[in-house]
């Protein structure tokens, strides 16, 4: 009997678990919902588009999606298109893969003024999400100010630190490296609420501020602790050695007359942005950390700015149906209700890189395999026709290998693709080619 098995999002979670369920329940029919006709989620709207070699990983889940067992169903929002309850009668079980796509917010006053970004925004924005491409964010200001010292944090500064020339491995969108050129940045700011040993950065992504073209990273080494003290061991030990070691590097270094600077500064917390009609500044306060917590010293400073990015983390936006906890869906290893999983960010928090997907979701696939219930259900059919009903136009994976040829065809040299960033445009490729 074929097992009915729904997949919401076609992100790296989401395409892990279609791939083990091929395995580990080798009679499976398996439909994986995306809401925007792109699959591949964070590798397509998440990953930096300097780091184009890692959306690479997005070919193994072609792999995946180009099995005859596996339907793609991109342009299909669950929740509108189909609702939960019809996903719910038609499978037999569904895997919640839907990330965590919602910025979280910081509660400090001024958060609201117009120049203030969640990194889910921003980042879209540079990534030509089709919610995000009419941002416009005002880089009409020499600073910009990132709250986080995470991976996130670093992608946006050196993304809006690279030149046109730097660019030239990277998808950004078209729109978005113009606005960067345009702007008259000279004054990039990572604050961080804790110290150097506790930012979440990684050894790779903090060098690649070294030798930037035209932006010089600037640490005080008044911050840098001799060595690496605290309950840090094996992997993570090494780890915050490493970032320490090349935080002293970028800190003894002469600087560079380069019209841009990124300043790294820790033990520092957000306590307000400023401005009367849009962002202008943002007023922080010392902090010094005391068992590993960021405890506030009452020494405040401003620094003025015309932008905030915030990239303090995500949590997963309410699903109809489905009780949220603490910013992720409540589950028990990976099970939210009968019939019901969850995978990646959304089970578990975000945190960890795209491969850390690929175990999390198998075990939530032998936790699947051990519950199924052999109970008859309509499956593909069943929705094919609801979509057919409601006039929606399915994506299937062959029409976005369509349009995605078109994106590398219409590619602005020497740049790998030239990214479609309205539903409409992509639509009409298929239009073109029917
Ligand atoms: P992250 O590493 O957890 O960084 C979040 C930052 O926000 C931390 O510095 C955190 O400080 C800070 N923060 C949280 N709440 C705050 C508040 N209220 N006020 C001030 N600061 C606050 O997460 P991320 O950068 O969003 O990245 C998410 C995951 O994706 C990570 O696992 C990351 O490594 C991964 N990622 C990887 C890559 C890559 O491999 N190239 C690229 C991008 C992202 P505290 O530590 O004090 O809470």
């Amino acid at each position: 009997m074929t097992v009915n098995i729904a997949i919401v999002g076609a992100g790296p979670a989401g395409l892990y678990a279609a791939d083990a369920l091929l395995k580990v329940i080798p009679e499976s029919q398996i439909d994986v919902f995306e809401k925007y006709p792109p699959p591949y989620g964070l590798i397509r709207y998440g990953v930096a588009p300097d780091h184009y070699k890692t959306r690479n990983t997005s070919r193994q889940f072609a792999r995946t999606l180009e099995d005859d067992r596996v339907g793609y169903f991109g342009n299909v929002d669950i929740g509108s298109d189909i609702t939960f309850a019809e996903l719910k009668e038609n499978y037999n079980a569904i895997i919640l893969a839907v990330g965590a796509y919602n910025d979280r917010e910081l509660g400090i006053p001024g958060e609201k003024l117009p120049g203030v970004y969640g990194a889910c925004a921003f980042v879209g924005w540079y990534n030509g999400h089709p919610e995000f491409r009419d941002l416009n964010p005002k880089l009409d200001q020499p600073g910009v100010a990132v709250i986080g010292i995470g991976n996130v944090a670093l992608d946006v500064c050196r993304v809006l630190a690279k030149t046109r020339n730097e660019h030239a491995n990277s998808d950004i969108s078209e729109y978005a490296l113009q606005s960067i050129e345009k702007a008259p940045l000279e004054e990039l700011h990572m604050f961080g609420r804790r110290g150097p040993i506790e930012a979440g950065f990684t050894p790779k992504e903090l060098g690649e501020t070294r030798d930037l073209e035209r932006c010089h990273a600037l640490v005080d080494s008044g911050q840098l602790p001799e060595t690496v003290e605290g309950e840090f061991e094996g992997r993570e030990k090494g780890i915050k050695e490493k970032n320490l070691n090349i935080l002293k590097e970028l800190a003894d270094r002469a600087v560079e007359n380069k019209p841009i600077s990124m300043n790294f500064s820790f033990y520092s917390s957000p306590k307000e942005i400023l401005g009367v009609d849009r962002v202008e500044g943002i007023r922080l306060e010392k902090t010094e950390v005391i068992d590993g917590r960021a405890v506030p010293t009452g020494e405040e400073f401003e620094v003025p700015c015309g932008a905030v990015v915030t990239a303090i983390g995500y949590h997963t936006a309410p699903i109809s149906g489905v009780t949220l906890d603490g910013g992720i869906i409540k589950n028990s290893g990976g099970r939210v209700d009968k019939g019901i999983y969850v995978v990646g960010w959304a089970k578990r928090g975000p945190s960890g890189t795209i491969p850390t997907n690929g175990p999390d979701s198998r075990d939530v696939v032998d936790l699947i395999a051990s519950e199924l219930e052999s109970t008859n259900k309509a499956g593909r059919e069943a929705i094919k026709a609801l979509l057919e009903k409601r006039n929606i136009r399915r994506i299937n994976f062959e029409d976005w290998q369509l349009i995605s040829e078109q994106e590398f065809a219409q590619a602005i040299t020497p740049r790998p693709r030239e990214r479609f960033t309205r539903v409409e445009d992509m639509l009409a490729v298929l239009e073109k080619t029917a």
